[in-house]
């Protein structure tokens, strides 16, 4: 079969690499001369932890599976460093209990650590008013710029993957695709995985279908001094409001309430913070969350602020210089792991992967290919 992918970004790369293991003639089409949206934008977490029971979390854990096949196959850097979830407040430390307690029966594998644990974990949790941690073992950190700056060229190596580069899809239908400079190529099938474009190709479609855009700032500091890892991936008390996985806690209710009363700004610009660590050893710090008509082209110093000082109450880094900063932006479906359509026979739209993207994006691939093979 013929298939067309349209977008080189995560979920586009993850179609095309489904697609061509199962032996499809596979052409890629992107619009930039490298794909440079959401997938370049990340903290390279792969985070199965922040998924609820169920499905989207065993196409989580698919996922991570997917990546360590990968890494081997085509020698990226994937390490898996599993992550820890840092409390530094009473009522944060109820929810990792509560949830350490419901583990078992949702199929989560973690652990509960006390503050010395934790500090025998990571050079980098804050022992102030540290009350304890929930480790887990199936978080992977990747390296998001290398993975899409290098993948395109291992699929055109091992399966003949064609990639047109700097070609804009413009029209669809059944059968073939047209650019903007006119071409057209006949294909089988169709897989748009555009990101967070919702206007370029099913407009229609895309307005009706829920999906908002979405506004992370982030940001990045230099190499750590020498030989300094920080272990696993760390996210703070304030992530338990963000990921679905922690609603069957009743006591997050008390965390919600105390954030809204004591730092209202934090809910203002959907702040939460996290840190991963890079090959190199450089740290990415993050971040905030702006929707639809908040988002603006210019970054907020007060977002920033407000991140790094949140960040300092529960790590301490060796290093806290600030060597680079950027947004991302992202299609999140309000209520589905992802967005998926067939607006015309044979033609597929997947999007809509929100801040999850990296985290389920070849579990998706395999999902569906799967189902089409
Ligand atoms: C700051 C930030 C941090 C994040 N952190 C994480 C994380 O740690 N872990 C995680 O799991 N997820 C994370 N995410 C989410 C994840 O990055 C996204 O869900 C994922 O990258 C979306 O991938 P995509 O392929 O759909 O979109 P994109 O990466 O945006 O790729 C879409 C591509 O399609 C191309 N395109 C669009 N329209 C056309 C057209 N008509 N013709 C040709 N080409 C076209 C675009 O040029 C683009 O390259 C984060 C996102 C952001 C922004």
């Amino acid at each position: 079969m013929d298939v067309g992918v349209i977008g080189a970004g995560i979920v586009g790369l993850a179609h095309a690499w489904s697609a061509a293991e199962r032996g499809h003639r596979v052409t890629v089409f992107e619009r930039s001369g490298q794909a440079s949206g959401a997938s370049i934008r990340n903290f390279g977490m792969v985070w199965p932890i922040g998924q609820p029971a169920g499905e989207w979390h065993h196409v989580a854990l698919r996922s991570r599976e997917r990546w360590l096949e990968l890494s081997k196959a085509a020698n990226l850097w994937v390490n898996p460093c599993g992550s820890i979830h840092l409390a530094h407040r009473d009522d944060e430390w109820s929810v990792l209990q509560e949830f350490h307690a419901l583990a078992p029966r949702l199929g989560f594998d973690c652990t509960l650590l006390s503050a010395g644990q934790v500090i025998e974990r990571t050079p980098a949790a804050n022992p102030e008013g540290l009350r304890g941690g929930l480790h887990s073992p199936t978080e992977l950190c990747v390296n998001p710029v290398t993975t899409i700056r290098s993948l395109p060229e291992w699929l055109t190596k091992t399966y003949g993957v064609l990639f047109a580069t700097r070609t804009a899809i413009t029209e669809i239908d059944s059968g073939w695709v047209t650019s903007a400079d006119g071409r057209r190529w006949d294909l089988d099938r169709v897989i748009v995985c555009g990101g967070s474009d919702l206007t370029t190709l099913f407009p229609t479609v895309l307005a009706q279908s829920g999906l908002k855009l979405c506004k992370l700032q982030m940001m990045k500091t230099p190499l750590q001094a020498a030989g300094w890892r920080m272990g696993p991936h760390l996210a703070s008390g304030l992530t338990l409001r963000h990921y679905r996985n922690f609603e069957v806690c009743p006591s997050l209710a008390a965390v919600k309430a105390r954030v809204a009363m004591e730092t209202p700004e934090l809910d203002r610009y959907g702040i939460h913070v996290m840190v991963s660590q890079n090959a190199e050893g450089c740290l990415i710090l993050g971040d905030s969350h702006e929707y639809d008509s908040e988002i603006e082209p210019f970054d907020k110093t007060l977002i920033d602020e407000l991140i790094l000082r949140e960040l300092r109450a529960i790590v301490r880094l060796p290093d806290w210089t600030i060597s680079e900063r950027w947004h991302g932006i992202y299609a999140k479906h309000p209520s589905a792991p992802w967005f998926t359509a067939e607006p015309l026979p044979g033609v597929f739209v997947r999007t809509g992967t929100g801040g999850a993207g990296m985290t389920m994006a070849f579990g998706l691939a395999e999902l569906d290919w799967s189902r089409w093979s």
